[in-house]
């Protein structure tokens, strides 16, 4: 291994836990920089389009490390998952695998935006991620520093790595972060990209990234900005008094994986729920002349904010929820959700001990900051390429976006552009293909397009309401939207592809079928209607089919299975089609409003906005109050400026609109 890393070659690929790590090969098509959930997702795909592909990152051990909390989903993240697993890549079986607890976030609102989680096992992620990578065709694993990317006329000839020059026709870099990384702790800080842990109790840095910063920024010319983000203290679990927290314990698993591959002896752990409180505060406050200096330049995430930051911004509150999550089934770490803050140990202790159930609680390893560099956005096209350079693509944390999710969707968008940027050099322009998803078509293509067009300022993640077709960017229906679209490009295979065929017949069929199915007045009122509804004379109401009756407020599909379990009559819906089968019906014509709503808005992109616009709360009650920030900062004054505007929904500039032009 030694000498693979110092480019003299190895006999025989080495195995050390779990992950083989190869010689490296005289050429490759693809270069792949990084093993964290960009470089994993860039690496598999290029591999399955069929590029020669190595995976290049210094530390073998961490391919696959979850340097945050250790859970995968969400709101809008769980979408961005069974995407990329529609388009066949690892993330989704690695945490169905390795998921301890399940939650479904979202719930009381429709099942479009409803949002899977699943706490993780680290250990047993990162265990099968690398197991996965270590056995995948087309992809063999480098263990060395990637020092600088190689151009001939504005094509990419080679990479430079500690393990020599690597020749290869396309690079993804993916360096989290890394770039020009800094970590803070209290008044200390110091260049490295992020700890990781050798054993439950030791921690170690790993070191930043300058070389390919310096390619970037200064062989390339391209716009750096620096961003922040911060991970709490790690707690040893034996010294929590659990009972004094409320226990919140795991639902049912929901895959995230079309080939679910879930294990059948899945143990799962209860995660915890405690809260800080005005002691809490007090200290926080007393001791923000003792945080990291922020004088720094890095922007932190808006939406995991540190402790410090909410107790600011909520000055009102008392209290902000603590989520205690286990770290694995074999350890006593635990996560304190909600308690980020690089204050100097002995004050996280303070903090961490003036909250309910935390009073004994030793902490393992310290909470920090870490500040980076990203390449501005907009320096890329759809297929996150370089503009203006052949075979250059960037992923992850380095295009702006915070979480493991935004970072595997955009791994995979890359991953796939190199390769096919590799395979395709020889062709005419003309003629090379590009793999790029659509706004409409799903949230991987939303969070492509909102990066490359608006850019940000802030670490970008991804919610529904950044996209204009949520009713039909479901996670239910990920595989009907986008596996077709991965196999024309290599990167799914067969057996999934059939896979999905069979359940988009099945959907169609069922929607047929319960299109066909009707029902008379007086057989539906009295089983889908309440109260003085119900009492009204039936001859006044329609026949209605099957689809209407899932339609209806408050009808679903088990009160649909109920009914016609009464009736008599066969639902014949598949099993596997049920869930996009009802949500297909149900949203049937809020679809077609949505779709008119947004046609009718994007025709008027040219229109005014008054200067003197009033954003305030009362005038404009739904627009948030990051919208309103940001409207007030930028004033646009036409609605083409206003959608330029990172951050603001499309929900929210169909409303600014409706208001507009009720303005007259
Ligand atoms: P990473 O997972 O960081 O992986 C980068 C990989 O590149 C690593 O394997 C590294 O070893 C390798 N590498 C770097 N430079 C080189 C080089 N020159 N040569 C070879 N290999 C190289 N996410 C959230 O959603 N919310 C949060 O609040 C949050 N807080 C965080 C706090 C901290 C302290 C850290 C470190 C991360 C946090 N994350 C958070 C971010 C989350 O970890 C990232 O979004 C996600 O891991 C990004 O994935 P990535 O693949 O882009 O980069």
């Amino acid at each position: 291994l030694l000498l693979a890393r110092r480019g003299a070659g190895l006999v025989a690929p080495t195995t050390r836990r779990g992950i083989t790590t190869a010689r490296p090969a005289a050429a490759y098509d693809v270069i792949v920089i990084g093993g964290g959930h960009a470089g994993c997702e860039a690496a598999t795909a290029a591999a399955r389009a069929g590029a020669r592909t190595a995976l290049v990152t210094q530390n073998a051990d961490t391919v696959g490390e979850m340097s945050c909390n250790p859970s995968i989903g969400g709101i809008g993240k769980g979408h961005l998952v069974k995407e990329v697993d529609a388009l066949g890549g690892v993330m989704g079986r690695g945490i169905d695998w390795a998921g301890i607890h399940f939650r479904m976030l979202n719930r009381r609102k429709g099942p479009a935006v409803w949002g899977p989680r699943a706490q993780a096992d680290r250990d047993l992620y990162k265990d099968w991620m690398q197991n996965e990578l270590s056995d995948y065709p087309n992809l063999s694993i480098v263990e060395a520093s990637a020092e600088d990317v190689l151009f001939d006329n504005e094509e990419v000839r080679a990479v430079q790595t500690s393990a020599g020059e690597l020749e290869t026709k396309a690079a993804v870099i993916t360096t989290g972060t890394f770039l020009r990384g800094k970590i803070f702790v209290g008044s200390e800080s110091f260049p490295a990209g992020r700890y990781v842990r050798d054993d439950p109790y030791t921690a170690t840095t790993e070191p930043p990234s300058c070389g390919l910063a310096k390619t970037l920024e200064v062989d390339l010319a391209l716009p750096l900005s620096r961003l922040k983000t911060g991970t709490p203290p790690r707690l040893d679990g034996r010294t929590i008094d659990w009972d004094k927290c409320v226990e919140q314990p795991s639902e049912e698993a929901q895959p995230f994986s079309y080939f679910n591959d879930q294990r059948k002896d899945r143990k799962t752990v209860k995660c915890f729920r405690t809260a800080t409180n005005q002691k809490t505060h007090d200290i926080v406050r007393d001791y923000v002349h003792t945080l990291a200096p922020t004088t720094t330049d890095g922007v932190g995430p808006r939406y995991c904010p540190s402790l410090h930051k909410k107790v600011e911004r909520f000055s009102e509150r008392d209290s902000h929820v603590v989520w205690l999550e286990p770290e694995g089934l074999e350890t006593d770490l635990v996560y304190p959700n909600g308690l980020s803050g690089a204050w100097p140990r002995d004050v996280q202790e303070k903090i961490v001990r003036s909250i309910v159930g935390l009073e004994r609680a030793e902490i393992v390893q310290p909470g920090y900051d870490v500040e980076y560099d990203f390449v501005d956005p907009r320096s890329l096209d759809h297929g996150l390429g370089v503009r203006n350079v052949v075979g250059l693509h960037l992923a992850g944390q380095i295009c702006g976006t915070t979480g493991y999710e935004e970072a595997a969707a955009l791994g995979i968008v890359a991953g796939a552009n190199a390769a096919l940027s590799a395979l395709d050099r020889d062709l005419p322009l003309e003629n090379r293909r590009r793999f790029v998803v659509g706004r409409d078509q799903g949230y991987i293509g939303v969070l492509v397009d909102d990066l490359v067009t608006r850019g940000t300022m802030e670490p970008y993640r991804m919610f529904t309401s950044r996209a204009e077709y949520r009713l039909h960017l479901r996670a239910d229906n990920a595989d009907l939207r986008l596996t077709e679209k991965g196999a024309e490009v290599g990167l799914v295979e067969s057996g999934r592809l059939d896979k999905c065929l069979e359940r988009s017949k099945l959907v169609d069929d069922g929607v047929q079928h319960l299109d066909s199915l009707r029902f008379a007045p007086e057989a539906w009122g009295a089983f889908f209607l309440e109260g003085a509804e119900a009492e009204r004379d039936a001859k006044r109401r329609p026949h209605k089919t099957a689809s209407e009756l899932l339609a209806m407020p408050h009808a679903d599909f088990d009160k649909l299975k109920a009914f016609c379990a009464e009736q008599n009559v066969d639902l014949n819906v598949a099993a596997d089609a049920e869930d996009t089968v009802a949500a297909q019906c149900k949203y049937a014509a809020y679809l077609t409003r949505q779709k008119r709503d947004m046609d009718n808005y994007r025709k008027h992109d040219a229109t005014k906005i008054p200067a003197d616009l009033d954003y305030s709360e009362a005038n404009l009650p739904a627009l948030s109050a990051e919208e309103r920030e940001k409207l007030v900062a930028a004033r646009p004054r036409t609605f083409a400026e206003a959608g330029a505007i990172s951050g603001l929904t499309p929900a929210s500039l169909v409303y600014l609109y409706q208001h507009v032009s009720s303005r007259g």
